[in-house]
């Protein structure tokens, strides 16, 4: 047993040997990536470097979850340790928890929403512990609550969307919202999971839409305003399948499914984001880390090509959220990444079989990713 004051600090390098890297939509020939502290070296240059031998393996910009919610540092470790090196975080509360999880050196780096906007009425002010300045009444109230949401640090503001009449803030409310989002340069996020709320976040302008309805197709004209306006979806199918097995209602996953080729179809940018969580009174606990490989293997059965699914994990999400120093496996930029036996491009399952992965340079140990998908309902 080394003393302690006897270890040496590993070299700053580390290089990454006949390794296949996702480039884009395709993988490159066998080729040497050289990490130098934080970020990917601009050079190639193995002299002093740890080696790790990649033949046989494939080299990924660490996965982004598009929809995950902390609950302490936990979590963080559970999606590192699963591959998943940013996650965006979709309402956390209270700011001191989330300061406290901004920026921890081997966990996974997120970005967060803060506290989200929800109506008086809807089944978020029914969910246990919601934060009580969530509420948003009026569309007065939305400049202040934006405000506050901005100066505790929140990266996007989050609006939980319904249907007319099933309790969520109002229309002129939720378009005080966006347009004080935009006032403070953040965009916006909208939570909705009915058809009706589709309709009511194509309407009010959001940026994101988050989750698909499980309840009704889409109207060609909807999917077609969503592409048109340059609205993005973040599906999170891990949370819809789970919720429509919990009502044992295998047919609206279908129809889930179905909403999120046509949006695909329609080009409408789809973000993999799977609504993690271990929160009670939500319909379908979802797990940190292993769900986000759930949701690539959903959203290629979906019709995407893995090719499309990796990016929809990877450079897509950092770039409509803003993350430029990610996503990609380029000199200079982060060293978020995950090296990974076979090929996923053949095979979207092959991102289970994690061998290696840093957060930002700094190795971390992976877990076996074990299968979430749901038990339906009796
Ligand atoms: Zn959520």
């Amino acid at each position: 047993m080394p003393h302690p004051e006897s270890v040496e600090p590993g070299p700053a390098r580390t290089a990454l040997l006949n390794v296949r890297v996702l480039d884009g939509r395709r993988l490159t020939e066998p080729c040497t990536v050289v990490i130098d502290g934080g970020v990917i070296a601009p050079d190639n240059g193995t002299s002093g470097a740890r080696t790790v031998d990649g033949s046989g393996m494939t080299l990924l910009p660490g996965l982004i979850d598009a929809h995950v919610h902390l609950h302490g540092p936990d979590t963080l470790a559970r999606l590192a340790s699963h591959g998943v090196t940013t996650a965006l975080d979709m309402a956390t509360w209270p700011p001191q928890l989330l300061a406290a999880l901004r920026r921890v050196p081997d966990l996974t780096d997120i970005r967060s929403a803060g506290t989200p906007a929800i109506g008086a009425g809807g089944p978020h002010a029914r969910i246990p512990g919601m934060a009580h300045d969530a509420i948003v009444r009026r569309p007065q109230e939305a400049g202040e609550f934006v405000a506050a949401q901005v100066s505790a640090g929140a990266d996007y503001i989050k609006i939980v969307v319904e249907a007319p009449g099933e309790g969520g803030p109002d229309r002129e409310t939720i378009d005080a919202l966006v347009a004080a989002a935009r006032t403070h340069g953040r965009k916006t996020v909208a939570h909705a999971a009915t058809a009706g709320a589709y309709t009511m976040a194509l309407d009010a302008g959001v940026d994101h839409v988050t989750h698909i309805p499980l309840d009704r197709l889409l109207e060609p004209g909807e999917i077609a305003r969503m592409a048109g306006q340059g609205q993005v979806c973040i599906p999170t199918l891990t949370m819809m399948e789970g919720t429509a097995a919990a009502r044992g209602n295998a047919t609206a996953y279908r129809t889930a499914r179905r909403n999120l080729a046509a949006l695909h179809a329609a080009g409408v940018p789809i973000l993999a984001g799977t609504d993690a969580n271990t929160q009670p009174g939500v319909p379908f606990q979802v797990a940190h880390g292993e769900s986000l490989h759930h949701e690539l293997e959903l959203l290629v059965d979906a019709g995407l090509t893995p090719a499309e699914a990796l990016h929809s994990a990877t450079a897509l999400t950092a770039r409509h959220f803003g993350l430029d120093d990610r996503g990609a496996i380029t000199p200079g930029l982060r060293a978020d990444l995950v090296l990974v036996d076979g090929d996923p491009l053949t095979d979207i399952r092959a991102t289970r079989a994690l061998h290696r992965i840093w957060c930002a340079g700094i190795e971390v140990t992976p877990a076996a990713v074990r299968t979430c998908r749901p038990e339906e309902a009796s």
